[in-house]
């Protein structure tokens, strides 16, 4: 396992702080002189924002309208979301975060900010696939064609249009966590004058810094490991420059986008724990994942920091972690075993999203994984998110998961 990220803690950044001092306390409330103050920011609910005078209220306005993370109305947030944008913004390296209400919404600002009619993006064709929702049902609409590429296979360059506008990526991807070579893609869209935007809510900003291999943008759904604790709704989005923090700005306001005051508290103190919840998300996973390899019934296991998976070379190179997300197909490849496997397990939840302290299971729909030309066609494909559990017992729950259904599997023979 990757030594930086387990024992030395990540490197110093510019200013010579690690990461981990530094999610400690950004965004924390500046001591006042004399006083006795909290060490969180306070939750701050509002819709009127107050102005002393009608001169402060006049300058406020201006530097919002010049792309200032300044708050004139309840609906831009006030501290607790500053302080949140402010700690995102050093966790992904950026110039300035802006809270959506989801992880769905802040991709769809991205690509509302970055495309206009007659604009062409390329997304890489193993994405979270409600980014295929957003196109079909609003980027057609608006006159922005999308092209899905397959980012093992094909040349973008040679699909780069005089027109193209955005490559969007996501890496490692959903599912079967398809890792790409991010600084070789964003270096052929660099040339073209093309943005780049990578989804990152893989490595919760942590493990993985798409800004700093030439990613303009990086989107986060924060509902997933920021949160960490399955109980809160939030999306981010990273910009690396205070032009696409004013263009982001602008749709961001024109959407109306507002986010809780206390959404944006639990993604903060969610945040707070996100190294150490990480290291063992990422320690319990591949406990799992080397138990998966080693099981016959298992055909394959996705996992990029097993060493047999074929994103493990990138995944060592530009990554420090993992996550706690594990896929694997059967051998067998019967219909139904996915299903009944499912159903035999007794401490992983069915349910969607992931990233909270525990440990979830899901079938991955064939017509989902048959969007990806990194799938071979195996299946069924189960999904696993490891939780903060013992991995010893989430690995005698799928032993006996596997007993049950194959002998289910030769009763129906
Ligand atoms: C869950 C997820 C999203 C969407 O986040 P929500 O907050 O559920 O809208 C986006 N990208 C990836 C990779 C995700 O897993």
């Amino acid at each position: 396992m990757n030594r930086e990220a387990t024992q030395d803690g990540h490197a110093p950044r510019a200013d010579g702080l690690h990461i981990e001092t530094r999610l400690a306390h950004a965004g924390t409330p500046a001591p006042v002189d004399g006083r006795a103050g909290p060490v969180n920011v306070p939750v701050v609910r509002t819709s009127t924002v107050r102005f002393p005078n009608t001169a402060t209220h006049a300058a406020l306005s201006a530097s919002r309208a010049a792309g200032a993370a300044v708050a004139t109305y309840g609906r831009h947030g006030l501290d607790t979301h500053r302080a949140l944008e402010e700690a995102v913004a050093t966790l992904e390296g950026g110039y300035r975060a802006l809270l959506a209400p989801s992880g769905l919404s802040a991709i769809t600002l991205v690509l509302l900010a970055t495309l206009a009619a007659g604009d062409h993006a390329l997304v890489s064709d193993s994405v979270y696939s409600p980014v295929r929702k957003v196109d079909h049902t609003l980027l057609q609409r608006y006159g922005v064609e999308v092209e899905y590429f397959s980012p093992a296979h094909d040349d973008i360059e040679a699909r780069i249009r005089p027109n193209t506008r955005l490559l969007y990526l996501e890496s490692p991807s959903s599912l079967l966590y398809e890792v790409l070579d991010l600084p070789a893609l964003a270096a052929i869209a660099r040339r073209h004058g093309v943005l780049v935007a990578a989804d990152n809510t893989w490595s919760g900003g942590l493990y993985y810094r798409p800004l700093a291999l030439g990613a303009h943008i990086s989107v986060q759904a924060a509902t997933k490991y920021l949160g960490g604790h399955s109980d809160a709704m939030l999306g981010v989005v990273t910009v690396d420059s205070p032009e696409l923090a004013r263009r982001v700005g602008a749709i961001h306001d024109a959407l109306g986008l507002s986010v809780s005051a206390d959404e944006a508290y639990l993604v903060l103190r969610g945040l707070r724990t996100l190294d150490v919840r990480l290291a063992r998300h990422q320690a319990n996973a591949t406990e799992v994942a080397r138990y998966l390899a080693g099981h016959a019934d298992v055909a394959r296991v996705y996992y990029p920091a097993l060493p047999a998976d074929p994103g493990h070379a990138l995944w060592q190179r530009d990554f420090t972690g993992a996550s706690g997300l594990v896929s694997f197909a059967f051998r067998d490849g019967a219909a139904r075993r996915g299903a009944d496997f499912i159903d035999s397990l007794r401490h992983f939840a069915i349910g969607a999203s992931w990233g909270g302290y525990e440990s979830l299971a899901l079938e991955a729909a064939p017509e989902r994984l048959s969007e990806h030309s990194y799938w071979n066609g195996h299946g069924p494909v189960v999904r696993l998110h490891i939780g903060l559990e013992h991995p010893r017992d989430l690995i005698q729950d799928l032993a006996q998961a596997f007993e049950a259904t194959d002998l289910a599997a030769r009763r129906i023979a």
